[in-house]
């Protein structure tokens, strides 16, 4: 593993925001790489900014310090390559999931008959075959965050970043859908070389990542790093557990 290629460096990134003529500091000196191959967690009290970190490195705020490299080259605006989950899913009500999916693609500016082509493959890979023409409100949660993830995925991303994926989403649908994303991941279905996931959910962490990091609050600052041990629980899955939540 340790030898795969760095998807991802962030060296030292600060950021504060103006409150009232003070600056809240609200990442002070943040290291993290990522590299092929990995599932990385954070984790880390609310208010510690770790959405900010994700918005940092998904390059739409910029840090007040401090670098982010993704794949070799800076971050500097928006980075084609890497896609965005959000725990409320943040889909346009007014658009059908196949046209929430294809607005992924709009800004990439490719060509109507392949957004087509390739939003009915995602769509079709993430188990919302079918489901094409409804709109959000028609779809459960699970269903509506399968459209989160189709729509990430359907700009064939490097790094996916997620922010608290199934934290809105009762347990047994969050365990399907992270079941799902995990298989797919396994059977090397996913265009994503890394994962960084946001989850207040310890057990979710272990389950699903290789390394979990932890973000200090006031400001913050990463200070802690644990190895999830091999085999990885998430290879230990059992069976009948599995059938009972399908
Ligand atoms: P987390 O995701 O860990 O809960 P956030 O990154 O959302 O934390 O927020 C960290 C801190 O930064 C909070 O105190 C929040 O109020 C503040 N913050 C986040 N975004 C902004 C912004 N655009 N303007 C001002 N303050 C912000
Ligand atoms: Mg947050």
């Amino acid at each position: 593993m340790n030898n795969h290629r760095e998807i991802l460096s962030v060296r030292n990134v600060r950021c504060g925001f103006d409150k009232q003529q003070e600056e809240l500091l609200v990442l002070d000196g943040v290291n993290v790489s990522l590299r092929e191959g990995e599932i990385v967690g954070l984790l880390g009290r609310s208010g510690s900014g770790k959405s900010t970190l994700l918005r940092i490195i998904a390059g739409l705020i910029r840090p007040t310090g401090g670098e982010v490299d993704y794949c070799g080259t800076p971050v500097d605006g928006p980075a084609k390559g890497v896609a965005m989950v959000f725990q409320t899913f943040a889909l346009f009500p007014w658009l059908t999931v196949l046209e929430n999916v294809e607005a992924g693609l709009e800004a990439l500016g490719i060509p109507a008959d392949e957004r087509r082509r390739r939003a009915l493959a995602a769509i079709d890979l993430i188990g919302l075959d079918g489901f094409e023409n409804a709109y959000p409100r028609e779809l459960s949660g699970g269903m509506r965050q399968r459209v989160g993830f189709a729509r990430a995925l359907v700009v064939d991303p490097t790094l996916l970043l997620m922010d608290e994926p199934f934290s809105a989403l009762d347990v047994l649908t969050a365990e399907t859908l992270r079941t799902d994303l995990l298989d797919l991941w396994t059977d090397g279905k996913l265009p994503i070389k890394s994962v960084l996931i946001v989850t207040h959910n310890i057990e979710e962490a272990v389950f699903m990542c290789d390394r979990i990091v932890l973000l200090s609050s006031k400001p913050g600052r990463l200070i802690a790093e644990i190895k999830v041990p091999f085999p990885h629980p998430r290879n230990r899955l059992d069976p009948a557990f599995r059938q009972l939540v399908d």
